[in-house]
Order: C-alpha cells, then sequence, then structure tokens
C-alpha cells in the first residue's frame, strides 16, 4: 500500500475536482471510494452514513458487493463499523475478524477482508458517517494512511452539508417524532436561580471548503488567523476587571501559552501543505487532538480539551471572517447563553450586566470555566442529560441552579413556582444580611464562632458579607490546580499575601497542598491508583516531595510577614507525620530568620484531623499542636469505608448516628481536657441539622461555607441548648442507624429554625 504521504497533493487535487464536478452527491461518492482504493492500494473502500438516530447505511463502495449499497444497515455501536461511529474513534485492526464486536454482514462478501482501517465521519464534532478500507492480507495501516483516511473522511463531511446526499429529515428523525423535551437536569456547577431566553454560544460556524491547490495563499491565511488570534487573547486579558482578579489572570496565561504552541501551529501547516484550506487544517487537527485527548485517563487533560476546542474554533472563526461567538454580538437583556463547553476566556467576554447563566451540556465542575462562573457569581448548571444544544435560540428558559434543573419554554405553573422560589430565596438572604453584625449565640447564651471555608478570592468577600469571624479552611490547592506549571514562591506568597490583606485582621488558617485524590494538578505525574482517596494524596505526597512543601511553607512565611500565620497539615495519619511537616516549616523559619527577613508576628500551627487511626494518637499528638480542625469529609468516608464521592453510598451510613457522634465527642473531650481549640470544617457543620448535632456535643468553632453562614447562624440563635444536650446524650447512647429524624422532630417541637 503506497503511503499517501508521498503523492498526497496528487490526490487531494484528484479530490478537489471530484467534489467540484456538477456530478450529483452520490456519484461524487462512488467516485471518491474509487478513488481511495485506488490511491490506498486498498481492495475495498465503503462509506457509511448515519440516518435517522441511530442507522447506519452503507451508501458506497469500491470492493464489496455492489447489491449491499442502501441494503446494509447497522445500528450505532454494532460490529465494527458501529463502534467507531459510537466511539467517534478510528479502528485500525491488522486482524479484524478477531475482534469481540466483529459482524460479519454476508450480502457484501466481506468475509475474505482481514485487515480493516475505519473513520468517522465528522461533522461540527458530531459523527455522520464511517468511512473504511479494507485488504485481504493481515497488514498495519500507518499513522500516515490513518491521518490521510481522517482528512478524506472530513472532506466527505461537505456532502453531508449540502444535504443533498441525506436529507436534514433523515438526520434528524429523532426530534419530529417525539418533540424536544422540556425539562432537563444536570449539576450544579455555581449555585444561583436565572430566567431568559436562550442564546447559543457558538452561532454556528461550519467550513465549507475543505481544499485548496493554492497552499501559499492558505498559509498566509493562517499566518493572519493567528496574529487576529493573539490580539484577540490580549484584548481580553487586558480588560479592567481581570488585570485585577489574580486567578482569572492565570487561567487566560495558560490559555494564550496553548494558543502559542509551536507544535500545534506546525501540525496545522502541515495539513495545510497536503491541500487542505488553513480552517480545514486547523479543524482536521482539532479532531485528531480530540480523539487523542479523549482516550486518556487523566482528567487534567480532558479538561484541557475544551481550551483547545475553544482556541481552534476560535481560529476557525477568525479564518473564515466569522469572529466572534454570542458574546460579541448585541444579547438580549436576559441572556442564558448555551453551549456544548466553554472555556474560560469565552466566559469573561460576556457582558456581565446581561448574562443571567450559563447552561453547559457538558463541563465538569472543577473546570476553569466553572471555577471562574463561581467567582463571578455567575449561576451554571452542566454534565445534562437530555441534549439541550438542539433547543432553538431565542426560546424562553428558567435556571433552577438550586437543585439543577433546567425547563425551557416552562409552562405557566412552573413560572409561577419559580418565581415563588426567587422572592423565598430573596427574602430569606435578605434576612440572612440583616443577621450579619448579630451575635452567634444560642438562646442560653452559649457562644459559637463561625468562620468560613474558602480557596478563592470571592471567599474573602462572603466572609465580610457574613460577618463570619475568619477563616477556618483555606484550601491552597485551588491555585495549584488551575496552573500548568508549578506556581512560583514568589507568585504564590502574593496571592496568600493579598488573601492576608483581604481578611482584614481576622485570622486565615491556611492548609497546606491537599492535592491527589480527586485533585489532579497537571505539574505532577501520578500512577494510576487503584484508591486514590487512600492513596498517594496530601501530606503523603509533601513529606515524598519536601521541595513542593518548603517552597510554600516558604511562601506562607514570606506572605504573613508581621502579622499571625495559621497552618496546618491535610491527612495527617500519624504523629510521626506531624513532627516531620512541623520541623520541615522550622527549617523554613530558620532560613528566613537567617536571611534577614521579616517573619510572621506569631504562628499557630495545627493539623487537619482526618484519618481515623489520629484519633487514637490524641494522647501524643495534642501537646505538640496549637489547634485541631476535622475534616468530616474525608474522616467519615474513612469512617465507614464509605467512599464519599460515590452518590450510591451517599444515602447509606449517617454522620448524624450514634458510632460516628460518639467519636466526635470523643475528640471533643480530649481536645478540651488539653486546652486545644477545636474546629470542624467539613461539610456537616453548614447543614443546620449537623450543625445542631456538633453543637450539641460540644463544638464551639465550625468552619462553613459562606453561603451557610446565614441558616445556621439563624438556627444557633433559635436554639436553647441546654434542652438539647441530654437529649442527644441519650439518643447517642443507642444503636440507631441514624438520629436525624429525632433531631429534626426536636427542632420541630422546640422551635428551633432548622
Ligand atoms: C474534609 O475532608 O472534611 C475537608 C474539609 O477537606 P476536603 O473536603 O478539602 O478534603
Ligand atoms: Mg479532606
Amino acid at each position: 500500500m503506497t503511503p499517501i504521504k508521498n503523492a498526497p497533493r496528487i490526490m487531494m487535487r484528484q479530490l478537489h475536482e471530484i467534489m467540484a464536478s456538477a456530478d450529483d452527491a452520490e456519484e461524487r461518492l462512488n467516485r471518491v471510494v474509487q478513488l481511495v482504493a485506488s490511491n490506498m492500494v486498498a481492495e475495498v473502500c465503503s462509506a457509511y452514513f448515519i440516518r435517522g438516530d441511530d442507522i447506519l447505511e452503507l451508501f458506497a463502495t469500491e470492493g464489496l458487493k455492489s447489491e449491499a449499497v442502501h441494503q446494509t444497515r447497522l445500528h450505532v455501536g454494532e460490529g465494527l463499523v458501529g463502534l467507531v461511529a459510537a466511539t467517534g474513534s478510528s479502528l485500525n485492526l491488522s486482524n479484524a475478524q478477531d475482534h469481540p464486536k466483529f459482524a460479519y454482514r454476508p450480502e457484501t462478501g466481506e468475509e475474505i477482508y482481514k485487515s480493516m482501517m475505519a473513520v468517522p465521519i465528522l461533522r461540527m464534532g458530531k459523527v455522520v458517517g464511517v468511512l473504511v478500507v479494507q485488504n485481504q492480507a493481515s497488514r498495519h495501516y500507518s499513522e500516515e494512511e490513518e491521518e490521510a483516511l481522517q482528512t478524506i473522511a472530513m472532506v466527505l463531511a461537505e456532502l453531508v452539508v449540502s444535504g443533498d446526499l441525506i436529507t436534514a429529515h433523515d438526520q434528524n428523525d429523532e426530534d419530529s417524532e417525539h418533540g424536544v423535551i422540556s425539562r432537563y437536569e444536570g449539576m450544579v456547577f455555581a449555585e444561583g436561580l436565572a430566567e431568559g431566553v436562550v442564546v447559543m454560544h457558538e452561532p454556528k460556524v461550519e467550513v465549507t471548503q475543505h481544499l485548496s491547490e493554492d497552499y501559499e495563499r492558505q498559509l498566509k491565511r493562517l499566518d493572519k488567523g493567528f496574529r487576529n488570534l493573539l490580539r484577540q487573547i490580549d484584548e481580553i486579558m487586558s480588560a479592567e476587571d481581570i488585570l485585577h482578579h489574580g486567578e482569572h489572570r492565570e487561567i487566560l496565561d495558560v490559555y494564550k501559552l496553548f494558543a502559542q504552541d509551536k507544535g500545534w501551529r506546525l501540525k496545522i501547516e502541515t495539513a495545510i501543505e497536503s491541500g487542505l484550506t488553513a480552517e480545514a487544517a486547523v479543524e482536521k487537527i482539532q479532531i485528531e487532538n480530540r480523539s487523542k485527548m479523549m482516550k486518556t485517563e487523566d482528567p487534567y487533560l480532558r479538561e484541557r480539551l475544551s481550551d483547545l476546542d475553544d482556541l481552534a474554533n476560535r481560529l476557525i472563526r477568525h479564518l473564515m471572517g466569522k469572529v466572534g461567538t454570542a458574546a460579541t454580538k448585541t444579547l438580549p437583556e436576559n441572556a442564558v447563553v448555551v453551549s456544548n463547553n466553554m472555556g474560560p476566556a469565552e466566559l469573561l467576554e460576556y457582558d456581565r450586566d446581561k448574562l443571567k447563566a450559563v447552561v453547559l451540556q457538558e463541563g465538569s465542575p472543577t473546570s476553569h470555566v466553572a471555577i471562574v462562573a463561581r467567582a463571578l457569581g455567575i449561576p451554571m448548571i452542566g454534565q445534562l442529560k437530555g441534549n439541550l444544544l438542539e433547543v432553538d435560540e431565542g426560546v424562553s428558559i428558567i435556571v433552577q441552579g438550586l437543585e439543577g434543573e433546567i425547563f425551557i419554554d416552562p409552562p405557566p405553573e412552573i413560572i409561577e413556582t419559580y418565581r415563588d422560589t426567587i422572592s423565598a430565596r430573596a427574602k430569606l438572604l435578605a434576612r440572612y444580611d440583616n443577621m450579619r453584625d448579630k451575635p452567634v449565640v444560642t438562646k442560653d447564651g452559649v457562644e459559637i464562632e463561625l468562620v468560613v471555608n474558602g480557596g478563592l478570592e470571592m471567599d474573602i468577600e462572603g466572609m465580610h458579607r457574613t460577618g463570619a469571624k475568619g477563616v477556618g479552611l483555606f484550601r491552597t490547592e485551588f491555585q495549584f490546580m488551575i496552573s500548568k506549571t508549578l506556581p512560583r514562591i514568589h507568585p504564590q506568597a502574593e496571592f496568600y499575601k493579598s488573601i492576608i490583606d483581604a481578611a482584614d485582621g481576622k485570622p486565615v488558617t491556611f492548609r497546606t497542598l491537599d492535592i491527589g485524590g480527586d485533585k489532579e494538578v497537571s505539574f505532577l505525574k501520578r500512577d494510576n491508583e487503584e484508591n486514590p482517596a487512600l492513596g498517594w494524596r496530601a501530606i503523603r505526597i509533601a513529606l515524598d516531595r519536601p521541595a513542593l512543601l518548603r517552597y510554600q511553607l516558604r511562601a506562607l512565611i514570606t506572605a504573613a510577614a508581621g502579622t499571625t500565620l495559621n497552618v496546618m497539615f491535610p491527612m495527617i495519619t500519624n504523629v510521626s507525620e506531624f513532627k516531620l511537616a512541623r520541623s520541615i516549616l522550622d527549617k523554613e523559619l530558620e532560613r528566613h530568620k537567617k536571611n534577614n527577613r521579616p517573619l510572621p508576628k506569631d504562628i499557630k500551627v495545627g493539623t487537619m484531623l482526618e484519618v481515623p487511626s489520629l484519633v487514637w494518637q490524641l494522647d501524643d499528638l495534642l501537646p505538640l499542636v496549637d489547634f485541631i480542625s476535622i475534616g468530616s469529609n474525608d474522616l467519615m468516608q474513612f469512617f465507614y469505608a464509605s467512599d464519599r464521592e460515590n452518590p450510591k453510598l451517599s444515602n447509606r451510613y449517617d454522620i448524624l448516628s450514634p458510632p460516628s457522634l460518639n467519636m466526635l465527642r470523643f475528640i471533643v473531650d480530649k481536645c478540651a481536657a488539653a486546652n486545644v481549640p477545636l474546629t470542624l470544617c467539613g461539610e456537616i457543620g453548614g447543614r443546620t441539622i449537623g450543625a445542631l448535632a456538633l453543637i450539641a456535643i460540644g463544638f464551639r468553632r465550625l468552619s462553613i461555607a459562606p453561603s451557610a453562614v446565614g441558616p445556621v447562624k439563624m438556627m444557633i440563635r433559635s436554639l436553647n441548648l441546654s434542652e438539647l444536650v441530654p437529649y442527644v446524650d441519650q439518643l447517642l447512647s443507642r444503636s440507631d442507624h441514624s438520629i436525624r429524624s429525632d433531631l429534626k422532630a426536636f427542632a420541630h417541637d422546640h422551635g428551633v429554625k432548622i
């Protein structure tokens, strides 16, 4: 088989002639499969296209029996061709019949062909067909051959665009039969409520011209396209509000680095030289990148895929003179932007007064765009069940970003319920605001300290807004998760200082890096672990890679010069780990002193308590620490051997039950006896019923999400603790699975606002 690489231009020219000819679509398709078969020295070349929702039909073949054309049909997912259509990934097999998915169709006569290569025919990222070559001999097709077939498949998508081969109706059976559904569920990425009209983020730009013989002109167009793209990114980056937000800025720096990647550009240029237009070359390389990145297990890389998609689409729009997402058009006053996914830069381009919410078909709650949405207070729902991309622009939409519901063209009852939710929420939020300066004290005078959990600059605003007394847990890993490279000491120190300054004298407890488990960072390669939550994470990584911890501690010491540095370590499992971490801190302090650098006025060093083994070492641990903070999210997943991320287990064991509450009470008593301040910073403290139980067993300091401060404070101010304590005492001597309903009954009977 002659690799196309050796004669790419000739073949591309022939392809160009065929596609530009006056023949009808089916005839052009027949000529293309003949061309491919002869140029690639394949005995068979066949093209399948999707009809209706999931039927793949053989439309043309060179080599298989001609009677099979329009007769052979497969479901998407059926056989090898169906597998390519279902996954959108190519197959390259030297012995296709050995593949478990191989399905033999007698009418085609394909039983004599051993080797097979099949690539998806993609139109705007969606599979519309499959292009296949086969040979009798068992052979492996080279990477160049695979790339060449992909290019041809891309050009074939033009036949679908024109609608001559398959009518729009044929492609879209399902909609016409069932109509568009009007309620969707998804995951809340950023909380909030919004009502508005659908605006499609990307007014669809379709590459219509794939082939060009004038590659020099195409290279010039590409060069101009890149210049425009970089100028556009610079413009976004110099926008006023971004300059002042370190976090956004870093995200965009990464984005710009991608745009300047030489390898990416070189691949596009090579594709142009093979005979593609500049826009088709960008599309081709993006298809390849997508297919490679979709195969990776690495969540960080998968998330970066949306950045790359975003850049490629942007470049294509520049090349086709269709610059700008919906952000650059005149938006309606109440725009709810719908997109498959979105890059952070694209979100930042929208007029924040008009953008009411964002709905992403895919996306991930830890992606950059979700982090930015939370920072900007824009409600965002993602990972939808059902395809929202098929709805029409301009229809009305409700985004219920508390439970994660979306309504399209909602009937009056839904609108009414939604408006009730909004006004109830607004009233409630106003009541919480009014309580801002009221003391957090029970009716019988017991004071409780509420502090917040954070990891972003905006959480400090949340602390001030709610009147919380400080930050009980600052998750420093967020900074690392949005960074492509290891953040250097100076920017780290600047960021921590900005947090300390913003807190305006209120204490901030920094937790050193808690990466690993579900929190991935790009600069640290980790093995695939069987049980990542029980694996190489947090302090375990820090002690094995002490430079990481040392630099972070150095940055924290620098940032806290002249004030109190509160620092704690995550996932400490035995006392020796704490001692080791503490000694690294002491060494850094020594170094600082020796270099005559300004030191913190005071240093408080504590530990997270989130591994059960540490509970049984408290007698040894407590004399060494200045404070303890219980990470109940992790502590309970280990206590109950129940994965905190697994939705199937979320209701199986209740933290509000005698075994867990008795253990927590044991810790409270130990800390009280040793006079060591204790905080709990897990999610349970932010739920009113959870806080009720925790206060009953002796907790006096809770670190919770800023949005939880209002409700928890309201509960505390309505509680008479002396009535609750004996009630909970007797519940904890029982062996119940949960005491949640007993607590609710108590609250109900005693007017406690939960
Ligand atoms: C915890 O485990 O309870 C905790 C606060 O830490 P994280 O949720 O960040 O693991
Ligand atoms: Mg934890």
